[in-house]
Formats: structure tokens, C-alpha cells, sequence
């Protein structure tokens, strides 16, 4: 009800004519339009009885209407009726006597349980009923005043005014109160709605909608504890995808949150009910399978993803990834259990090739614990100076002569006796070491270069090695101080090298070449590195990876692979170096193939600097002599 349509009204009842009468008379100029002067008198009265605050909101105008009824049943109806309407009355004057039907006290009582805030004058005769006994059937005795017949006109003029002011100040009140809710429970809502997103906004990552690590972590929980309640299974993937960094390099960052949102796509189509994705950073992401009995097909359907490649722009980009899985225990897993181990089992996967699914057991466990134990002894044996490089040689097409050494980490461990660098160089890459140790390796190895000056000499980089700002810059500044030129020293960089994202790699790399070193990509058709990269890079030479020399004879392609390596090689003017030549039936198929350099235990084994310096002596001897 709004304060505009508020109609005055009061309700009079007794059964006697001439008290209605008496009422009409006396009430008569309060209804709408009464003088001013009798206004300001009612005003002072209401502000003695109901104090100063109520003054200014006396609505000036008087009574709207007054309806009189002679017995207490008749009352209760029209005050209900009024009420239903939204027309409710001020005040009620009620006769406590009105025979032959039910009594004020009791119209009151009804009244008050339709209407609790109600204002009731009970209007009593001397033998009437005492207040106190009124106020017990009635109750809520703030409301509730008395008149005592026979009545003065100045008193019931008196207290009709001040009782519709007060029910008028209230109703305002009232209005006012309910407004406030209005506006306070709309805001209630909007707050509700902006932390519900909120709430959301937390749990997903912003580029491609998907749970992020808390969503994962909270949605995890739920999913074990409903598992645990049945005899679900639950399985926790990691995916990684292969060569996106190569994706965000070549092609940019604004390619890349593509290419990401789209397998983020494909990823959540081939989970489908079966479980759901998150997206954990970069390109990794992880899939909770709560539906066990489908773990195989589901794995299957990931790893199909890549049949499609991302289109972009007219070009074409491969999808391939790697997944590492494990089962989790539903009851005491925690989600950090879960990622530990499939971290474990997609690493392994890596390592096994990419593009594969590989499940969790426990001897990767125990491989893992091992590379600790080495991590942690290498450490040490860089500190002691425990290390040594040894030398390949490198022969010329003919197997003759030696025309380049490639440098090659040795360790001898205390207790394992020697250990591959196959072995513990992916484990200084992934703990911290490899820095410290691709230092030693160029400071020994510029060392040792000093003894042969004019021979050529490999040096293998890691990728981690060009994370170091200024990497280049330093290698330039070593060779300077050791007093060698630049010219004799190639470095050789992996593939992989080339895939890892580093945001100026082929920078730092072309200040190398500019520095007049030499570069080379080693195992070249292992892995993804296409002609676009050679391209991109200067290098002079291509080393045909191992396992094309030992397919060969094995393998009915491995000699037209090399042939075409060969062509390739020999169009963009570079060196062509074969690896890993054991068997004479090999060397003449390489020969023949047209490879300029060849590398093999069938010519030497990597030996100490001294046995290299022996060798470089014989050749120059029998150089001399020829
Ligand atoms: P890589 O760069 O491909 O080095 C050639 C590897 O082939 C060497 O293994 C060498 O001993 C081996 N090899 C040479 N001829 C033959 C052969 O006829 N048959 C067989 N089966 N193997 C042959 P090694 O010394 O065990 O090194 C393994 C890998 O470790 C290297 O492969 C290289 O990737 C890495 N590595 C070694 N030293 C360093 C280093 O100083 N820095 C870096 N970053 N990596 C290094
Ligand atoms: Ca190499
Ligand atoms: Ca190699």
C-alpha cells in the first residue's frame, strides 16, 4: 500500500442510537476539511501524548471516512472486510456492552488476531469491566485505550485525531521499512549473483572455460567421495601436448591460446560423460575418469585427437600428445597423490616416445627416487671436479683421416661405477644442474682445444642452456679468454633443443653463428625439427641420427631415408655426418650414400684428451712422411 492511496478511516460500534448519534455529531468536522485552528489545537494534543517526532507527519487533511455498526459480529465483518480490500481502518471505538450479541472485548480480540497492530478504544460504562481484565483477553496493551461513557466530545474528538495520526505516522513507517527491504533484498540478490560468478570465475581458467587447479582440486574430492560410496573406479590423466611451444614460437601467443582452446574442445568431446577436463597451465591438462570401466576407450579416443591437425590461416599444425595416467585409491588419495604419480607415468610415456599413453607402476616410482639419488651425487661430483671430457673423432668420408672430435661427458660414479651421459644429462636438465654442468663442459673443453688447434671440435648444448640470459654473449667472452677462435668450435644442438620454448633461442644462436662458431644439428629424423627449422637457423652441418645406421640392412627404408638426408644436406650446402658407424658394410653403404663425415666405434671410441693428442700426433707424422 503506498502512502498516496491511504484512506483514514475509523469504525464505530454500539448498539445504542443515541451514542451513534452523539459519535456522528462530535466527529463530524474531522472528516476531511476541518479548520485550522481546530488542526493545530489536535496537533499540540498528539504531540503531549505521542511525543514531538510525530508532529510533522500529521497529515493535516483529518478523517477520510467513519463507518458506524451497532453490534460487535457486524464490526468484526466490516473491519475484515476492509482489511481483505486494503482499505484498513485507524482506529476502532468499541462499546464493551452491545447485547444481545458478543460483547467489545470479544469484537476486539477478533479484530486484533486479523489486525495485531490495530489501535482499539474500548468505551466502557462505570459497571463495566476493568481495564486489566480487557487488556488480558485482548492483549497488546500499547494499542489499546479506554473512554469512559458518558463521554466528552473534546476527548473522543481528541483521541480519534491522535489515534489517525499515529496509525498514519506508522503506515508510513511501515511503507518506508518495506521500500528499504525492497531495495535491501534486491541488493542481497545482486550480491548473490556477482559471488556466484565469482565463485565460478575462481574455479575455471579463463581461456578456455575449463576447471582450473581448485575447480580440479574441488570437483576431484566429490568425484572420490561418491566413488567411495559405491565400487566406482577413478582414474586421474595428465596431457601434455608435444611441440607446443614450437605452436607459440613460430607462430605466436594469439595462435597458440587458439590452438590450446580448440584441443581444450576436442579434449572435453572425447571425455564426454565419462569424467572431466581441466586445464592445469600451458599446455597441460588433466582428465578425471570416474567412469573406470571406459579408461581404455577414453585414452584411445584422446590420443586420436591429433588425427585432425589445428587449421590455422591456410596452414596446417599437428596435434600430438602425451598422456600419463594413473588409478587412484578413492579412499585415501589425495589429488596431489593422483598428479604425482601420473606426472611419473607421463614422463615415462615421453621417454618411450611421443604420442602415446603410459599408466603409472610402481617401478617408476623407484626410477624416480633413483634420479634423485643421481641428481644428487652428480651435484656433487660437478663440485669436486670428478667429471672428464672424452673425445670422438670424427674421419673423413674414406674412414682415414680424423677431421673433427666431438667432446662427450664421462662420469665415474663412486659406487655405480660409469654412468651414460644418456642417462644423467635428462636428469641435470630436470634438476637444476645442467647450467653448472654446461659451464664445466665449455671451460674444460675450450681448455682441451688449446692442444689441437686446428681440429674442429663438437661441443653438445642443451636447451636449458640457452634459458641463461646472455648465454651467447658469455660463450663468446670464454673463447676469447681461452685464446681460440671461434671457427674451431661447433656446437651441436638437439631437435629438442629447437622444440623447448625459448623466447630468443634462434637470437642467441644467430650471435654464435655471427661469432663465427659453427652449428650442427645433431640426430637429425629423430624427431620434429622439419626443413623450416634449417631454414630458419644456419647451420653446416646435419648429423643423420644412430638408429637410421643401425636400421640399415634392418630396416628396408633406412638406406633411402639416408639417401634422401644426404640430398638435402648437399642442396642446402651442408656437411652431412653419419653417427654411430660399427660394421664395414655400413661405412660403404654411407660412402656411397655420399656422406661427407662419418662417426663410429668401427673408426674410434670417444678417449681421453691424451689419447686424442696421441692420435692428432700420429696423423701429423704421417702427414709429414706422405
Ligand atoms: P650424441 O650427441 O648423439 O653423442 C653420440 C653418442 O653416440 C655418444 O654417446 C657416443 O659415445 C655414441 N657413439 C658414437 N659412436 C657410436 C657407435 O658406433 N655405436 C654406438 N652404439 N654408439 C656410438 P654418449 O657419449 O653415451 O653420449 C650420449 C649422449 O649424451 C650424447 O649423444 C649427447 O646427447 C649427450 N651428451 C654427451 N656429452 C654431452 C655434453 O657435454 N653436453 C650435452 N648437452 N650432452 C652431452
Ligand atoms: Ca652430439
Ligand atoms: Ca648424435
Amino acid at each position: 500500500m503506498t502512502n498516496a492511496l491511504l484512506r483514514r478511516r475509523i469504525l464505530v460500534c454500539d448498539d445504542e442510537t443515541g451514542v451513534i448519534e452523539a459519535y456522528r455529531r462530535i466527529l463530524s468536522d474531522l472528516v476531511e476539511g476541518a479548520s485550522a485552528q481546530g488542526e493545530v489545537a489536535l496537533d499540540a494534543l498528539a504531540a503531549d501524548l505521542f511525543g514531538e517526532e510525530v508532529a510533522p507527519i500529521i497529515n493535516r487533511a483529518g478523517i477520510d471516512d467513519i463507518v458506524y455498526c451497532r453490534q460487535g459480529d457486524e464490526a468484526v465483518a466490516v473491519f475484515g472486510e476492509a482489511a481483505c480490500k486494503g482499505e484498513p481502518f485507524a482506529a476502532v471505538f468499541l462499546d464493551v456492552r452491545m447485547p444481545p450479541g458478543f460483547d467489545g472485548a470479544e469484537a476486539a480480540r477478533r479484530m486484533r488476531a486479523l489486525d495485531p497492530t490495530i489501535n482499539i478504544v474500548m468505551v466502557t460504562g462505570y459497571s463495566d469491566h476493568r481495564p486489566a481484565e480487557i487488556a488480558e483477553i485482548i492483549g497488546a496493551q500499547d494499542r489499546l485505550f479506554y473512554l469512559v461513557k458518558p463521554f466528552d466530545a473534546d476527548e473522543v474528538r481528541q483521541m480519534a485525531t491522535t489515534l489517525v495520526h499515529r496509525w498514519t505516522s506508522d503506515m508510513h513507517t511501515a511503507a518506508e521499512l518495506a521500500g528499504r527491504l525492497r531495495e535491501l533484498e534486491k541488493v542481497n540478490r545482486a550480491l548473490q549473483v556477482s559471488e556466484a560468478s565469482a565463485h565460478r570465475a575462481a574455479r575455471r581458467d579463463p581461456l578456455t572455460g575449463l576447471l582450473n587447479r581448485k575447480g580440479l582440486q574441488e570437483a576431484f574430492e566429490v568425484a572420490m567421495s561418491e566413488a567411495s560410496k559405491g565400487d566406482g573406479e577413478i582414474f586421474f590423466a595428465y596431457i601434455d601436448l608435444d611441440r607446443f611451444k614450437m605452436v607459440n614460437d613460430v607462430h605466436g601467443h594469439a595462435v597458440g591460446d587458439r590452438f590450446i582452446c580448440q584441443v581444450g574442445d576436442r579434449i572435453v568431446c572425447a571425455t564426454g560423460q565419462d569424467g572431466f577436463v581441466a586445464r592445469l597451465g600451458g599446455d597441460e591438462f588433466a582428465v578425471v575418469i570416474t567412469k573406470g570401466e571406459e579408461l581404455d576407450s577414453l585414452l584411445n579416443r584422446l590420443l586420436r585427437i591429433g588425427d585432425v591437425p589445428f587449421a590455422e590461416a591456410g596452414s596446417e599444425l599437428p596435434v600430438s600428445l602425451s598422456i600419463g595416467y594413473c588409478r587412484c585409491d578413492v579412499v585415501s588419495d589425495s589429488l596431489s597423490d593422483a598428479m604425482r604419480r601420473a606426472d611419473l607415468a607421463l614422463y615415462s610415456a615421453k621417454a618411450a616416445g611421443r604420442g602415446s599413453a603410459g599408466g603409472y607402476d610402481k617401478s617408476l616410482d623407484d626410477e624416480f627416487l633413483r634420479s634423485q639419488v643421481i641428481a644428487r651425487d652428480l651435484k656433487t661430483a660437478i663440485g669436486i671436479n670428478s667429471l672428464q671430457l672424452h673425445y670422438q673423432p670424427l674421419m673423413s668420408a674414406d674412414g682415414c683421416r680424423v677431421t673433427g672430435l666431438e667432446a662427450l661427458l664421462r662420469w665415474t660414479h663412486p659406487e655405480r661405477g660409469d654412468v651414460s651421459p644418456a642417462v644423467f644429462i635428462p636428469i641435470a636438465e630436470q634438476n637444476n644442474l645442467m647450467i653448472e654442468l654446461g659451464d664445466w663442459v665449455l671451460r674444460q673443453a675450450m681448455r682441451d682445444i688449446c692442444s689441437w688447434p686446428d681440429v674442429v671440435t663438437s661441443v653438445n648444448l642443451s636447451a636449458v642452456q640457452f634459458s641463461q640470459p646472455r648465454f651467447a654473449e658469455r660463450v663468446i667472452d670464454l673463447a676469447r679468454a681461452a685464446g681460440i677462435s671461434p671457427a674451431i668450435i661447433e656446437f651441436e644442438i638437439t631437435e629438442t633443443a629447437l622444440c623447448a620454448n625459448i623466447v630468443d633461442f634462434a637470437r642467441q644462436v644467430e650471435k654464435l653463428c655471427e661469432a663465427g662458431f659453427r652449428l650442427a644439428l645433431d640426430d637429425f629424423g629423430s624427431g620434429y625439427a622439419g626443413i623450416g627449422y634449417l631454414s630458419q637457423l644456419r647451420f653446416n652441418k646435419l648429423k643423420i641420427d644412430r638408429s637410421f645406421v643401425s636400421n640399415l640392412r634392418i630396416k628396408p627404408n633406412a638406406e633411402r631415408m639416408i639417401r634422401s638426408i644426404v640430398g638435402l644436406g648437399e642442396a642446402m650446402g651442408l656437411t652431412v655426418t653419419a653417427e654411430g658407424v660399427e660394421e664395414a658394410f655400413q661405412h660403404e653403404l654411407l660412402r656411397a650414400a655420399g656422406c661427407d663425415q662419418m662417426q663410429g666405434f668401427l673408426f674410434h671410441r670417444p678417449c681421453s684428451r691424451e689419447a686424442v693428442m696421441q692420435l692428432l700426433d700420429r696423423q701429423r707424422i704421417a702427414d709429414r712422411a706422405a
